[in-house]
């Protein structure tokens, strides 16, 4: 069993690694680079597969007071705002996944985990603290932070996001590329929306080239909007975060159906993603070597199309304090245990996500043949046993 750990991010997956281990007695150590852990004004929706680990770390209460259950996903035409299909959530996805589906601002489930996580005896969170470097050998880890600080562990876990430098190191495999996919985000309280335009349910717009998802947020008072097109941004990639404007976002809208440009001409500010991912996960090797390991984004950087980024690496952290705390298992036994049991999955999340993006963004026959499919199977397409039993 690992004595110590090293983890580098302290985003969801950092957080969530951190607080899966302690829950055990690992002592652990975080490095993130920024300032203060926070996150951005945006929302992310969690399947009964991540919410069911939450609650079973004793988060249950923590997310009713925060997060919002919608009771259905609505797929709707993008162009003509026809229903085409609807997954029941609500108690229907407790009985069949032993846990509802949850939409939550992400600083919401930001703090949610730090709190969590403050309050676990043997944990290190160190601010400011940009890792720059480590070296691994029979006896341990060491890392370096930019200002010379060096620390040892067992165990060292790149939780360091999309561009994690840890990967770099380790894998030396090349950076995200773009997708050509670019995500305009917006929070608004539904209080300043007009009354018709208010919703408690995710809905799913879909169109040529483009998709839009709305959720409630913060116990149903926020409305978060995501709205996917095809372009490309200017400038450091790794800067993922630009301001947008609303009237190119509008124009691109244009021929959409009244309602949807409704909501987005009622939103005035949106930031812009540009999306850059990798190819699916093509071995254990991904997760990690020796006594390092790494998870979430560092690992498996997705598209957004299954709404699973921040829910695999939350399974990943799962996986991983339940290898590093199995006493019959030395570190690096583990981690190979940790590898051989993530890779797949997530490899299959990644590619759901990219079909996803072809399904969505459909023209001509394509998307004729999606309509009519979804019409017919409806729920049965749109439910995933296989993604919200849990891995
Ligand atoms: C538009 C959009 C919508 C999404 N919707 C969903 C959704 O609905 N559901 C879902 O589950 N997921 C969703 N995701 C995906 C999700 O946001 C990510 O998968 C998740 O945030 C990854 O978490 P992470 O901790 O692995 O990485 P990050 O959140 O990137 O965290 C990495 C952390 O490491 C720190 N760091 C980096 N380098 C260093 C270093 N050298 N030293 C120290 N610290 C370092 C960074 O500062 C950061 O805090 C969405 C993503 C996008 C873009």
């Amino acid at each position: 069993m690992a004595k110590k750990t090293l983890i580098i991010g302290g985003g969801i997956g950092g957080l969530a690694a951190a607080l899966a281990s302690s829950r055990i007695g690992i002592e652990v150590e975080l490095f993130e680079r920024a300032v203060a852990v926070t996150e951005v004004g945006a929302g992310i929706q969690l399947g009964p597969n991540v919410v069911k680990i939450l609650h079973d770390w004793g988060l249950k209460e923590s997310l009713v007071g925060v997060a919002a259950y919608p009771e259905r996903l609505q797929v709707r035409s993008a162009m003509t705002g026809d229903e085409l299909g609807v997954l029941r959530l609500g108690s229907v996805t407790i009985q069949k996944y032993d846990a509802p589906y949850v939409t939550i601002h992400r600083a919401d489930m930001h703090a949610l985990l730090l709190a969590a996580v403050q309050k676990q005896a043997g944990v290190a969170l160190n601010l400011d603290s940009e890792v720059v470097g480590f070296t691994q050998s029979q006896e341990g880890v060491t890392l370096a932070v930019f200002d010379g600080r060096e620390a040892q562990g067992d165990v060292l876990v790149g939780a360091d996001g999309g561009w994690s430098r840890v990967r770099q190191q380790l894998l030396n495999d090349g950076l995200l590329k773009p997708t050509g996919h670019l995500a305009y985000r917006a929070m608004v309280p539904q209080s300043s929306l007009p009354e018709r335009l208010r919703s408690q349910q995710i809905t799913a717009w879909l169109g040529p080239k483009l998709h839009v998802v709305q959720y409630p947020v913060r116990g149903g008072e926020w409305l978060n909007v995501v709205a996917i097109v095809h372009g490309h941004t200017h400038g450091d990639p790794q800067n993922w975060d630009h301001s947008a404007n609303a009237m190119e976002l509008q124009r691109t809208m244009a021929k959409t159906c009244a309602p949807l440009q409704d909501l987005i001409a009622a939103i005035e500010y949106w930031r812009l993603w540009a999306l850059n991912i990798r190819l699916p996960m093509s071995g254990a090797h991904e997760h990690g070597q020796g006594r390092v390991a790494l998870l979430g984004d560092a690992a498996h950087p997705m598209l957004p199309y299954l709404a699973q980024g921040a829910g695999m690496a939350i399974e990943d952290a799962n996986c991983l304090a339940q290898v590093l705390g199995n006493a019959e298992l030395d570190v690096s036994a583990a981690l190979k245990d940790y590898a051989a049991r993530r890779w797949q999955r997530n490899a299959r999340v990644q590619v759901g996500a990219l079909r996803n993006g072809h399904v969505f963004h459909a023209r001509g026959p394509l998307r004729w043949g999606r309509d009519v499919a979804m019409k017919l199977l409806g729920e049965r397409l749109l439910d995933l046993p296989w993604l919200y039993s849990g891995g």
